[in-house]
């Protein structure tokens, strides 16, 4: 059986439909699969009626963006009540900041001699509420300003770059709350992403887990093949599932390709086990 549940579509900053989504997983033998675009749910129901065309199964997801520790982490909700007001009411809130740092963010780029940046990140993002730097890479690649998605990040967008913007999304507490609410499974996404020295994942990990957190990425598009053992092991050490998703966005993007995911390391209590 082939999982993938964690990916995303023009519902936020991928750039297939969630019907072109679905199908490209199935063809490439996902059996079940879950879309989380970040902080939005709009996708949901298409995303659904598709796979269940497919003979597909289907697990509702989102990604929530999150501010702990003053950095940003990012928490997956699996089996979720795409319905559920308090988690719509909190993911309509998280979308809120989205407009005015992409204004600032373009404002940046322009200091940097880039103009039209704000309209051309738009002009990316199907999905106007959510707009992030993903829109503004794909802007700044097709301009010529930089050679592919993965440098403009590097070179711009994050901590410490000139196109950076600082920004303060949901708690931790209130993320994991309101994926609870819906019913659904709070699941800490690509923690090997995080920069966070040992002490300071722990920690997280600690709290992530007192909130209610279940499940812990151990196969990503995001981990190198050195980083799934460590995560592994802090999922059995922190009495996590481990899950697992390509993170994928876009065809040739560079990123993982969907249900492309090796098996999860001996030991792993994986996440499908609690459905
Ligand atoms: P935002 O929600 O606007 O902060 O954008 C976050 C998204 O940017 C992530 O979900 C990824 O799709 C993308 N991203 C973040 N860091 C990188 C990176 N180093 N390389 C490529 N994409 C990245
Ligand atoms: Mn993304
Ligand atoms: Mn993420
Ligand atoms: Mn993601």
């Amino acid at each position: 059986m082939i999982f993938d549940l964690h990916c995303h579509s023009t519902a936020s900053d991928g750039v297939l439909s969630p019907v072109a989504l679905v199908t490209r997983a199935h063809e490439q033998g996902v059996d079940v699969l879950a879309l989380t675009d970040h902080d939005d749910l709009r996708g949901q129901a298409e995303a659904a009626a598709t796979a269940q065309r497919l003979g597909m199964r289907y697990v509702p997801g989102v990604e929530i963006s999150v501010t702990w520790g003053g950095q940003t982490v990012h928490v997956v909700g699996l089996n979720i009540d795409p319905e559920n007001p308090q988690l719509l009411a909190g993911l309509a809130a998280n979308r809120n900041g989205r407009a005015e740092r992409a204004r600032q963010m373009a404002e940046a780029l322009a200091r940097l001699g880039i103009a039209g940046a704000l309209e051309g990140a738009y002009a990316y993002a199907e999905n106007k509420e959510l707009i992030g730097r993903t829109h503004f890479a794909r802007f700044l690649v097709e301009e010529g300003y930089v050679k592919d998605v993965k440098t403009v990040f590097k070179k711009f967008l994050v901590k410490g770059k000139p196109g950076y913007v600082p920004h303060e999304w949901a708690s931790l507490q209130a993320a994991v709350g309101w994926i609870r609410a819906a019913g659904g499974q709070a699941v800490l996404a690509h923690p090997g992403r995080y920069n966070f020295g040992r002490e300071k994942m722990r920690l997280l990990l600690q709290e992530f887990r007192d909130l209610g957190g279940v499940g812990l990425e151990v196969v990503t598009g995001s981990h190198t093949e050195d980083q799934v053992p460590v995560y592994a092991a802090l999922a059995q050490e922190f009495s996590l599932y481990a899950s697992v998703g390509s993170d994928f966005h876009a065809p040739g993007e560079g990123g993982r390709e969907l249900g492309r995911l090796a098996p999860l390391p001996a030991g792993c209590r994986p996440l499908w086990e609690t459905w």
